[in-house]
């Protein structure tokens, strides 16, 4: 799961990593007509999953109350594209709105999984900001990489060599040693798999502030952390927060052919294959092993919630599932579900004449086909 900015700060403040102070979180209109700002310039920052904000124009600086207003309208509910969005527009549904500070000097923190070395690695520059990714690919040796041990955490000869590195000077420097240890502690209690600051400040009054926060957990350990529920999914779909509820695995894809499989083997297969046929999944779905009736209805529904989706595929492997019950199954779904997109069917495993026999005699509108290949091509034409 990924955090928002505020949201990473609000456990930064919990590992005594100094933030900004926060003015407000706006969600929705009222909130800006009820703004209060103590003191300016404020910055006004859109609370997206995705970085590279600060280029898009989703961090912008406000002298008075005016432009705070402003801005906060103007970026509120807006469209953005991030060089992380992958060419994706975004909406900004929140913004953070907290106080100005005057930057001395620009630095990078994070601590992330090196899974080569199997462990933990603290990563840091003392060329932070909003360039770290062209730096790291320029200039590689300007990037610090220390090895952490998890039971151990950062040492103390660690923190010490991660200063001296990062040219700290003495006001900084033990505070910089405290706050790495602060960030190494902070990703292995909450099973991170990135705790990052980007840009780490030292200001002008010497103090050290985290300006940003990129907190990414481990959802393999979601059941040792009740208090994640709490969070909203912002990543999914409002298709897969359905899919979700009704016990299907599902996933939204950018192509045009809807997909029912089951098992998540058989359903990546489905999916490389209609990419060699020429085409390209709507989803990808894995009905489970035991689809019921009700299951197969379901996932009718939901994979044709999706206005992209101009045939559907299903692709069944009948092992402990027969075929003929799965296809006693589509028969029923159809009759639930209005399947407006040409559907194709392939069956194969126990029970397949059967089941093949079951769909020909029905009055629905089937495609069969005898091989995955078959059935991909089939769906690339008619989704055409
Ligand atoms: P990102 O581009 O999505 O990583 O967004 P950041 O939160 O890192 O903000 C981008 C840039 O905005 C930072 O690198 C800073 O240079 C600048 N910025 C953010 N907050 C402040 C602030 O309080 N004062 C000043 N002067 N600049 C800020
Ligand atoms: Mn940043």
């Amino acid at each position: 799961m990924k955090l928002v900015e505020y949201e990473g700060k609000e456990i930064f403040s919990r590992y005594s990593i100094p933030v900004s102070r926060r003015y407000a979180i706006i969600k929705d209109k009222k909130d800006i007509e009820n703004l209060k700002i103590e003191s300016f310039p404020c910055v006004i920052k859109a609370q997206v999953l995705a970085g590279g904000r600060g280029k898009a124009g989703g961090v912008k600086v406000a002298r008075n109350m005016k432009e705070a207003v402003e801005l906060a309208s103007r970026m509120l509910k807006m469209k953005m594209i991030t060089h992380q969005t992958g060419g994706k527009e975004i909406v900004v549904n929140e913004l953070l709105i907290e106080e100005g500070l005057e930057i001395e000097r620009e630095m990078y923190l994070a601590v992330t999984m090196d899974r080569k070395n199997s462990r933990p690695v603290l990563i840091a520059s003392s060329e932070g900001g909003m360039s770290i990714e062209e730096l790291a690919k320029e200039k590689p040796e300007a990037i610090i990489k220390i090895p952490i041990d998890p039971e151990a955490g950062l040492l103390d000869f660690q923190a010490r060599e991660l200063a001296f590195a990062l040219k700290a000077g003495k006001e900084i420097f033990c505070s910089l040693k405290e706050l790495a240890k602060n960030l190494t502690r902070l990703f292995i209690e909450n099973d991170a798999s990135l705790a990052e600051i980007n840009p780490l400040v030292v200001l002008k009054n010497g103090k050290l502030i985290a300006l940003d926060s990129k907190i990414v957990t481990d959802d393999n350990a979601s059941c040792r952390h009740k208090e994640w529920q709490n969070y909203p999914d912002r990543e999914s779909s409002d298709i897969e927060i359905e899919a979700k509820a009704a016990g299907v695995n599902y996933i939204g894809l950018d192509g045009s052919i809807g997909c029912m499989v089951n098992g998540a083997g058989l359903a990546m297969a489905t999916l490389d294959t209609i990419n060699l046929a020429g085409g390209s999944a709507a989803n990808f779905l894995d009905v489970g092993g035991g689809a019921t009736v009700e299951q197969i209805t379901k996932a009718f529904r939901i994979i044709l919630k999706d206005p992209k989706v101009k045939a559907v595929l299903v692709n069944i492997f009948g092992g402990i599932m027969k075929c003929d019950n799965i296809a006693s199954g589509i028969v029923e779904a159809s009759k639930n579900v209005n399947i407006n997109v040409p559907l194709v069917v392939r069956l194969e495993g126990t029970r397949v004449k059967e089941g093949r026999e079951i769909l020909d005699k029905s009055k629905i509108k089937i495609s069969q086909a005898s091989s995955a290949w078959e059935a991909a091509k089939l769906a690339v034409e008619l989704a055409k």
